[in-house]
């Protein structure tokens, strides 16, 4: 199971295990799954920029290759069809749903819908096939957990299988900025971000208005899990007795939220991002948050969220950046 630290708009409804689940898809079943991918695409391009070029400085690293899997029982049965049409997938084996440009996996020459057999020569197929009713993260977690116990610079074969051609791909991980970073289908504006994956909704995906405000809040999410934010928001609710984060703990994220905005910002900035966007852009952001009231408690007001921005844009505008 996993624990989701609420963030910027976030329902306190955690999403079960299924997190990367297509449950709702509009009729046109294949061509909204296809479209999907194109915003995976778009999401791992922008999350590898930002934890490759912020590597120098993150408080915590691990070896990537760059890509995204999924496994068809991540789907709901309904859709297990439409998901094998769309992309190709197999049975057993999980497939690459997206390539970060610029990373290793893509000088390497791997594409999205590869199917992945083996690392190293551990086969990866799902052992439990055929077993699950409903959809289940478990196979591509277990399969993504594979490729991120891989070491550092140390070349690693992928067997892959693309139009029925097997093939053995050298690809070398590259240390970077230790977070997950995926798309997670869905009609409500938010993110959110457990310690591990961060997931911003593909709602939110297109409601940016650019690469630079998607690149905020890319960056926002992973900054709380270098952070160690889930965890102590954790460790904050338990203390206070509470089953979520409300109450007592609410002052603490309130400063979570301003603290993952500033290293975000400063992340963006370092990535090559248009940062000076970012006081206008949270301000709009958090007014057009779809908050129930019992979460205003949690989350910075509009204004502070805007002031705290315009703060760090310019300290790195003075050069003058206390990180
Ligand atoms: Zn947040």
């Amino acid at each position: 199971m996993r624990l989701w630290a609420p963030c910027i708009l976030v329902a306190l409804s955690a999403p079960a295990a299924s997190v990367n689940s297509y449950t709702k898809v509009s009729d046109d079943t294949q061509a909204s799954l296809l479209a999907l991918q194109r915003d995976d695409q778009r999401v791992a391009g922008i999350a590898w920029r930002i934890a490759s070029r912020n590597a120098d400085s993150c408080p915590k690293l691990w070896a990537s290759i760059g890509v995204s899997l999924q496994h068809v029982s991540q789907y709901a049965p309904a859709y297990r069809a439409s998901a094998q049409a769309a992309f190709g997938l197999d049975d057993s084996y999980p497939s690459i749903l997206a390539v970060a440009e610029g990373s290793p996996a893509s000088a390497a020459g791997l594409k999205p819908n590869d199917t992945v057999r083996a690392v190293n020569g551990v086969d990866l197929a799902d052992k439990s096939r055929g077993q699950k009713s409903t959809a289940s993260y478990d196979a591509v977690s277990a399969a993504m957990a594979a490729l991120e116990a891989l070491p550092d610079q140390s070349t690693a074969i992928l067997s892959i299988e693309r139009g029925g051609q097997r093939l053995d791909v050298s690809v070398t991980p590259q240390s970077v900025c230790r977070s997950r970073v995926e798309l997670a289908p869905g009609d409500a504006i938010n993110a959110n971000a457990n310690g591990l994956v961060a997931q911003i909704s593909g709602r939110l995906v297109n409601w940016v208005e650019s690469d630079d405000e998607l690149a905020l809040v890319i960056a926002h999410e992973m900054a709380h899990n270098l952070l160690d934010h889930p965890k102590k928001l954790n460790e904050k609710s338990a203390l206070s007795g509470l089953a979520t984060s409300l109450g007592l703990s609410g002052k603490a994220q309130r400063q979570m939220e301003l603290d993952a905005d500033r290293m975000g910002i400063i992340m963006a900035a370092t990535a090559g991002y248009n940062y000076k966007i970012a006081p206008d852009f949270w301000a709009r952001l958090n007014s057009n948050a779809p908050l129930a009231s019992f979460l205003a408690t949690s989350h910075p007001t509009t204004r502070a969220r805007r002031e705290n921005a315009q703060r760090v844009v310019d300290e790195i505008g003075s050069k003058n950046l206390n990180r």
